[in-house]
């Protein structure tokens, strides 16, 4: 479904990618896991539009992609969700939701998917006219997900959902990914630096150091990796 063929991103006259290559097939939970300023946010924005490569392809449905706009990206069907949230704070939670949809123009499944979204996290529906910004960091962040899969994505690209929150959300939300995978069939492309969780959702999974892609295999075998275990597992 996607295919990034030695992406090489830059700030400036800084690199921030050497030669990524990731493939995710559709209906996977793949993840990227790494230290902080590896590059897992800029490999997420190159593919989304938002810091294009330099060098190198990025195909989606084998489409390239690499050239496009971020709005022609969400219209193709890739959204992301942002490191941080970025929700709107001073819009209510259903408009947040509706802005998620501003691509689209069929309003009935726009409803539908609504309505879907609030049986996921029903706590957005009583606070459905509450300013964003008035919400917690886990309930923002169920938003963030949420106004995501307000444009039907097929491939989600998550950065960092658990990061500041309380393990008891993050094991909620961590269940919600689960389940949106498996009821929607969205493919979901993960950035977690808690690479214990996301070894246990991900079916594979890549490692990235100082931008480069050094380890790739299935998330059993990365769990059990010596390396992996004392750089990103403490163990
Ligand atoms: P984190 O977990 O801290 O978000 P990351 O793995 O997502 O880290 P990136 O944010 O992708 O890493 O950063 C990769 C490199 O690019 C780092 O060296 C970082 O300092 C640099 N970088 C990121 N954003 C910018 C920017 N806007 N301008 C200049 N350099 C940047």
């Amino acid at each position: 479904m996607l295919r990034l063929r030695n992406v090489k991103t830059y700030y400036g006259t800084i690199q921030a990618l050497r030669d990524v290559t990731i493939e995710v097939a559709q209906g996977e939970i793949i993840t990227l896991i790494g230290a902080n300023g590896a590059g897992k946010t800029t490999t997420l924005m190159s593919i989304s539009g938002l810091t294009p490569p330099r060098q190198g392809e990025i195909f989606f449905m084998d489409e390239p992609i690499q050239m496009l706009s971020p709005e022609k990206i969400v219209a193709l069907g890739i959204s992301q969700v942002p490191e941080g949230r970025r929700i709107f704070p001073q819009l209510t939670v259903r408009e947040n939701l509706e802005m998620g949809a501003f691509l689209r123009r069929d309003r009935a499944a726009i409803l539908q998917d609504l309505d879907y979204v609030f049986s996921l996290f029903p706590v957005l529906a009583e606070r459905q006219r509450q300013a964003g910004g008035t919400l917690s960091g886990g309930e923002q962040q169920m938003l963030a997900i949420s106004r995501a899969l307000m444009a039907r994505p097929r491939l989600l690209l998550l950065d960092e959902p658990s990061l500041g929150l309380a393990p008891l959300v993050v094991r909620q939300i961590f269940a919600i990914i689960r389940r949106i995978n498996k009821e929607q069939g969205t493919t979901i492309f993960l950035v977690e630096q808690n690479a214990n969780l996301a070894l246990h959702v991900a079916q594979r999974g890549y490692v990235m150091e100082n931008g480069r892609i050094v380890l790739a295999d299935t998330a059993a075998n990365l769990l059990a990796n010596e390396a992996v275990k004392k750089a990103y597992l403490g163990i």
